[in-house]
């Protein structure tokens, strides 16, 4: 597809707009004139006496639709309002030419509940919830629900402060490879990746007591701790017990409020692994089946039944787990909308403090793309997002989270549901940015919040375990400035300089 610009440089916002209707098709953006071939989207904005013009025309499979509007501001924001205006023209027209709406407007932005909550701030929910259907044409049913996270969010973000910060632990090894992964993780099937473990371990090990001893020093407060993959289940319960050994040796955790270890794919539980967490005071286990159907689960290369994931789940309880997320995956190949319902249906009877129902997205990297499995219609994925809207708030569960992936189908979103009180609370000062996230081990990202504005400074660790394990040291020089940022902000963290 080609979308050809004129008079303007919002070519970043119509290309997203343009990958919600057409996720998987190369979209060339061009100002260059020529005679195009073949489906193009053209966006034009027309400087007027005192006005501006926008002029948007879709030619899609041989159907075409033009739409046009003036805007007629002439103040500073009249690039933004333009912006906006031929956000929602392209909009129309792309649903004209393909008979789909997008729930989420022109809102292309991975978080929802963040603006939701800015807008909050500046104009009240009224106005808040105004801006996104009439501004952004956001459907009443997803506005309430940015709303409804927004208002849960600010409540868990004021828990922390400028010294809080929350501890990222990645396991980036997994059982076998789901067809629909884009994910950084290695299958444990895989020989090397089997040899690569345990010396991942030891580093890990290793980068917990440098960064424990960083905390210490600065006088940073731990709030929450989030062990995440891949599959944390895939480690043996000595080696978990090690990991958290090291956790519990090197960081003071009695202003802790919650320890969350992400078990992953029901296959890795056992009740000795699950005796380790327990003994090591985490509170929260994740265990994720993404469907309650064993064709499904065969289509998307989970080597697990949905009866491992019912004993993994039983298991969980026995051991005394109250806290227990579950996962599902909205639009997965070969599932229907009966399908997911039976899913979601079938999870919330186990009365879970969590339900995270997340919508299929189709990432580069994915072989599921390469074998074109994908269910395309986003109205099928929307239907089932939408029951499990309808079914979890009957039952009374409250949206607390959300985030959007690129390329997702249906541009739907990813939500976080949970009975009252039940928050993952890393969730929310992850997604929403609101302190320090201190990450470890092979694919982490830490993120330096500033005390003054909404800066965030970030340290890359190595993206593969094998290189984790052997350029550990550069790394660890690389923590270093962790201890420079606080130290350069040390005025507005209410901490010591250095002597
Ligand atoms: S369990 Fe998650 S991280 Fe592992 S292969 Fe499947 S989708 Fe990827």
């Amino acid at each position: 597809m080609i979308l050809y610009t004129q008079g303007h440089d919002f070519h970043y916002e119509m290309e997203n707009l343009c990958r919600v209707f057409f996720p998987n098709e190369k979209i060339t953006v061009t100002s260059e004139s020529s005679i195009f071939e073949g489906d193009v989207v053209t966006t034009e904005l027309i400087k007027e006496y005192d006005s501006y013009r926008v002029d948007v025309k879709a030619l899609v499979a041989g159907a075409e639709k033009s739409a046009s509007s003036l805007v007629e501001k002439t103040d500073e924001s009249v690039r933004d309002e333009c912006e906006r205006t031929m956000a929602r023209e392209l909009l129309k027209v792309l649903s004209q030419v393909t008979g789909y709406t997008p729930p989420w407007g022109i809102l292309t932005g991975v978080r929802p509940s963040k603006l939701m909550m800015r807008l909050v701030e500046k104009c009240g929910e009224e106005g808040a919830y105004n801006y996104f259907i009439n501004d952004l044409l956001v459907t009443d049913k997803k506005a309430k629900l940015a709303l409804n996270v927004a208002k849960t969010e600010r409540r868990i973000i004021d828990l922390g402060d400028e010294k809080s910060f929350s501890l990222y632990i990645s396991i980036p090894f997994c059982p076998s490879r789901c067809s629909y992964c884009s994910f950084v993780s290695h299958s444990i099937t895989n020989s090397n990746a089997k040899k690569l473990l345990p010396v991942y371990v030891d580093k890990l090990c290793e980068e917990l007591a440098v960064t424990g001893e960083i905390v210490s020093d600065i006088g940073l407060r731990l709030e929450s701790i989030y062990m995440g993959g891949g599959t944390p289940g895939i480690l043996s319960a000595e080696q978990m017990s090690s990991v958290c050994s090291a956790v519990m040796g090197n960081f003071d955790l009695s202003s802790l409020r919650e320890y969350t270890v992400e078990v992953g794919r029901p296959e890795t539980v056992s009740e000795d692994k699950l005796s380790v967490l327990r003994d090591f005071g985490v509170d929260r286990v994740s265990i994720n089946p993404q469907t309650l159907s064993d064709s499904v689960l065969e289509a998307i290369g989970r080597k697990h039944t949905v009866e491992d994931f019912f004993k993994a789940y039983e298991l969980a309880r026995r051991a005394g787990f109250e806290a227990i997320n579950v996962d599902l995956i909205a639009g997965l190949p070969s599932d229907t909308i009966e399908g997911f319902t039976n899913s979601v249906d079938g999870v919330a009877k186990l009365n879970p403090a969590n339900v995270t129902v997340h919508t299929l997205a189709l990432k580069s990297a994915s072989t599921l793309k390469e074998h074109g499995h994908i269910i395309k219609e986003g109205e099928t994925a929307g239907k089932m997002t939408d029951y499990s809207q309808r079914a979890l708030t009957a039952l009374g569960y409250i949206p607390y989270y959300m985030y959007r992936q690129s390329r997702c189908v249906g541009n739907l979103e990813n939500v976080g549901w949970c009975l009252s009180g039940k928050e993952c609370l890393y969730n929310v000062f992850m997604m929403e940015e609101s302190h320090t996230v201190l990450a470890t081990g092979a694919g982490a990202v830490t993120k330096l919040k500033s005390p003054q504005d909404e800066y965030i400074e970030r340290i890359f660790n190595y993206k593969y375990p094998y290189e984790y394990n052997t350029g550990f040291d550069e790394l660890m020089k690389r923590k270093g400035r962790i201890t420079e940022f606080y130290r350069e902000k040390a005025d507005f963290f209410g901490i010591r300089r250095e002597d």
